[in-house]
């Protein structure tokens, strides 16, 4: 099994990316921002409870999340590697889903980190904003949010891997095939070793 984990602020395209990413390497993609929309449009009540946090642009309960991954794990066992978008978003989360791969033998090979200026983040957001859907995305305020919490709770999961040497930082602006090339050779050294 290949793991990797897509790193990176709200807007930084980690949707874009995973999806050709797991074309290329047939990878499972686990998003835990689709699994909660799936939630919310099912209208089932952890979906109920999840959305009123994720308008204000706070983090979901990591119990929540943790069970939620855990069980879309545990539903694709012959996955070939799994690329999480959105998860691990703490420390504590991180912390989980080591334990979770350790049980499958599988680790995290690397955490590839896309790096976008606040500034772009924003307008990237507010853009998509108008056609996504997401109620999340049309609000000012909840997008400042969300940035501010990916700043006091998320970069600490970058942190945790770096003290196993697994962060690779890609630059997270420019043309979505560069981009692409950028984090393919990450993976492309990790998957030779
Ligand atoms: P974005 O990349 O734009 O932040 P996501 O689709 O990944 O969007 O997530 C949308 C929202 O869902 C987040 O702002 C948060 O409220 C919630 N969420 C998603 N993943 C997690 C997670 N791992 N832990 C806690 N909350 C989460």
């Amino acid at each position: 099994m290949f793991n990797i984990i897509l790193f990176g602020p709200p807007g930084s395209g980690k949707g874009t990316q995973s999806e050709k990413l797991i074309q290329k390497y047939g990878l499972k993609h686990l998003s835990t921002g689709d699994l909660l929309r799936s939630e919310i449009a099912n209208q089932t009540a952890l979906g109920l409870e999840a959305k009123k946090v994720m308008d204000k642009g706070e983090l979901v309960p990591d119990e929540v999340v943790i069970g939620m991954i855990s069980s879309a794990i545990d539903a694709n066992v012959d996955a070939k590697g799994f690329l999480f978008d959105g998860f691990p978003r703490t420390a504590a989360q991180a912390e989980a889903l080591d334990k979770l791969l350790a049980l499958k033998n599988a680790p995290i090979a690397v955490m590839l980190a896309l790096e976008v200026s606040e500034e772009e983040l924003i307008t990237r957001l507010m853009k998509r904003g108008e056609t996504s859907g997401r109620s999340d995305d049309t609000n000012m305020e909840t997008i400042k949010a969300r940035i501010a919490e990916y700043h006091k709770k998320t970069t600490a999961v970058a942190d945790y891997y770096q003290q196993f040497e697994k962060v690779a930082s890609v630059k997270g602006e420019g043309s979505i095939e560069n981009i692409f090339g950028a984090l393919c050779n990450e993976i492309d050294l990790r998957k030779e070793q």
